[in-house]
């Protein structure tokens, strides 16, 4: 047996040294396995191997029972073998570094592309230092495509400088434009433009082309990276702009296949006047950050927009944080608690799930962010993850650990520094398309119900607070799990309101937040958001039936905590069980009700119907706007010539369902079962919807046959 293995040993050593570029471990060197375990010494790490990623090689070794942690040598060789400079300790591996401690692997990295190491690893037992292993040698990934091949030998300004600059302004929008030229896979769409007039750009990459239409690419069920919110937080950029060339010119069938199924949406510079400042916020100083819920600045009101469009249904935001003793790559989900929980939950399947798995096959240490006590990581709304959670978008925060720290301490090195945090962005960004394509049920069902539970308006409301998220892995002593950020009492609204009414001066009255000479009304920005607003009168409500019902009173209430104007609460006004027919004028609210007859809305009235029973057909003739969800009629639904909007989600029709002549915005019909035919025509705007399927038992027509 020994004598077999050892004949293995020596065979993978070989084929390593040949085939340095590819995914075959390297092998410690030295003598027959047999001899090495003879003249091993005491407390000797064994079974030492590294794997070349791209800008990472992951080492990994046998535990040795009783080592407090372990510290990885890097060493520079020369063409012939040795040594071309001093060995640094490039790394140390924790033992909470990983969900599995008994697999130790660490991802090196720092070191430039293309350049040839030789690495040991050693124990400590308690602070003293074992014998070192036996070495491995490699070289490592270049820089990713071919230098001879068109499209595969862009390289950024940061790739071109081994990280000694970032890609500026001027040379991202040229790499960009050449991306865009060279590949059917990639179209560049600028989806706005920052104060500074710069443009906000978005590679969408499909395969072999994306689809031609942002609603097109909804169909895909889109993924999307948002790459520098920050501006001095630089990193992901790097990142984004490489993956998209990987993308746009890779002959990976397993990638070309997860593109071919999806469409992947990268913005790699949202804040573009911060990155050419470098500073955090916008050029009026704007931390966007805290502010894609109010869209006050033109870069968040450009992203919502897209979001609305394009309709993402999983996400990853890119920071870098400043905390020295936390993990590479701390993550968090959307974790305010109006977000739906499924939404939650899959985010956080996700993180723990996936991402930790997967960080600690390849060495990356993906942990909690806020796990080192700082009271970071909460429930305001203002935050793209929350507010992406409140969107119904399975997503996560992503930070790179600002400084090496002390698990990294060859990174006084700059150029080290940024090559680690921006492969280690990459790494994630792959994986997260990885877990995208292997989860796409899981993701899409999750949104399908948050969807239709948002739109039924149930449950309490959370003005501001989190759900808790576990310590895990475990943290250092001296360490915490994310602060828990339960709501306090006067943020918890238990009745929901039904809607919000606007005063004409709320809803279209000049604003003074925002820059100066592009600020917005409420309109605009409910708009922005997708919302569903219905006139009466000279009065706007906004109803709370409708899919991102967590984020509406966070925005139209007076108890929010940032709110963007106080609206009147508009309460259900007809719960409980009545009998015989009704007749709606005004603005109805049914919440929780059985009605046992027939419902006629009048010509301008309002019907708001949610979790109620309807025996009856329902008949909507000239309404202001009609919403039914989350409720069951037995009998006939007859929505025809309404002037606002129409939504019926998520629920139950015995009878043929008929959307006919209605004039305002998309009418919304998502998630229902229809026991009879569905038919739409003469709709101002085709219905939609938001790729939850209708259960329909006879014939889809006209404009509703493919919901
Ligand atoms: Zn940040």
């Amino acid at each position: 047996m020994r004598y077999r293995r050892t004949t293995a040993g020596v065979f993978s050593a070989l084929l390593a040294a040949t085939l340095a570029a590819t995914a075959v471990p390297a092998q410690a060197q030295g003598g027959p396995a047999l001899a090495a375990w003879q003249q091993a010494e005491p407390n000797q790490v064994q079974g030492l191997t590294v794997v070349q990623g791209d800008g990472y090689a992951t080492l990994s070794w046998t535990a040795l029972a009783g080592a407090s942690d372990y510290q990885i040598e890097r060493t520079p060789l020369a063409a012939d073998g040795t040594a071309a400079g001093p060995a640094v300790i490039s790394g140390v591996w924790r033992p909470n570094r990983q969900i599995n401690n008994t697999s130790p692997t660490f991802a090196d990295a720092g070191f430039a592309p293309g350049t040839r190491w030789q690495w040991r690893v050693r124990a400590r037992v308690g602070t003293d230092p074992q014998p070192y292993s036996a070495p491995v040698a490699d070289t490592t990934r270049a820089h990713w495509g071919a230098p001879d091949t068109p499209g595969q030998n862009l390289r950024t300004q940061w790739e071109n400088t081994l990280g000694a600059q970032y890609t500026s302004d001027v040379d991202e929008y040229a790499y960009t434009a050449a991306l865009d030229a060279l590949s059917d896979r990639v179209r560049v769409v600028e989806i706005g433009r920052t104060i500074g007039n710069r443009p906000i750009n978005m590679f969408v990459i499909g395969y072999p082309t994306p689809p031609a239409t942002p609603a097109a690419v909804a169909a895909t069920n889109p993924l999307m990276v948002n790459c520098n919110v920050h501006g001095n937080e630089p990193g992901d950029r790097e990142a984004c702009l490489i993956m998209a060339r990987q993308l746009a010119f890779t002959d990976d069938a397993a990638t070309l296949d997860r593109l071919s199924k999806t469409t992947m949406l990268i913005v790699p510079t949202l804040n573009g006047d911060g990155r050419a400042a470098n500073s955090r916020g916008n050029s009026t100083g704007q931390d966007l950050n805290r502010d894609y819920s109010l869209i006050r600045q033109p870069e968040t009101r450009a992203f919502v927009e897209m979001v609305r469009d394009y309709r993402p249904i999983a996400g990853y935001d890119g920071h870098e944080y400043g905390n020295s003793n936390t993990g590479d790559l701390p993550m968090l989900p959307p974790r305010h608690q109006n977000v739906a929980k499924g939404i939650f939950d899959e985010s956080q399947h996700m993180i723990e799930g996936h991402m930790y798995t997967e960080g600690a096959k390849d060495g990356w240490w993906a942990c909690p962010y806020g796990c080192t006590g700082a009271n970071v990581g909460l429930g305001e709304e203002t935050i793209l993850r929350n507010t992406l959670g409140l969107k119904n978008v399975v997503n996560s925060l992503l930070e790179l650990r600002s400084s090496g720290g002390p698990t990294r301490p060859d990174e006084g090195n700059t150029a080290n520094n940024r090559r680690r945090k921006t492969y280690s962005a990459l790494w994630t960004f792959h994986q997260f398309l990885t877990y995208h394509n292997a989860n796409l049920t899981k993701i899409t069902t999750a949104r399908a119900e948050a969807i239709t539970s948002q739109a039924a308006n149930a449950g309490r409301i959370v003005f501001r607070g989190s759900r808790p998220i576990e310590a895990y892995p475990a943290p250092h002593p001296g360490e915490n799990p994310p602060p828990l950020d339960a709501p306090t009492p006067e943020r918890i609204l238990e009745q929901a309101p039904c809607a919000y009414r606007l005063t004409e001066e709320q809803y279209l009255g000049a604003r003074t937040d925002g820059p100066e000479g592009g600020r917005t009304t409420v309109a605009q920005r409910l708009a922005a958001h997708g919302w569903q607003v219905v006139k009466v009168g000279d009065e706007y409500l906004v109803p709370l039936t409708q899919p991102e019902r967590g984020l509406v009173p966070l925005l139209l209430d007076g108890q929010a905590v940032e709110g963007l104007v106080a609206g009147e609460r508009v309460n259900p006004n007809l719960t409980g069980t009545r009998n015989g027919p009704l007749t709606v004028t005004g603005v109805t609210c049914v919440d929780g009700a059985a009605l046992r007859g027939p419902v006629r809305v009048q010509p301008g009235a309002v019907l708001i119907v949610t979790g109620t029973s309807i025996n009856g057909p329902v008949d909507a003739t000239g309404a202001a706007g009609v919403f039914l969800t989350g409720s069951t009629v037995n009998g006939p639904v007859r929505v025809v010539g309404t002037r606002g909007p129409v939504s019926v989600v998520g629920t139950r029709v015995s009878g043929p369902v008929d959307v006919v002549n209605n004039a305002g915005s998309a009418p919304l019909l998502a998630g229902n079962t229809v026991n009879g035919p569905l038919s739409c025509t003469g709709n101002a705007v085709p219905p939609v919807n938001l790729e939850v399927a209708n259960a329909v038992s006879g014939p889809k027509s006209a404009q509703c046959s493919r919901l």
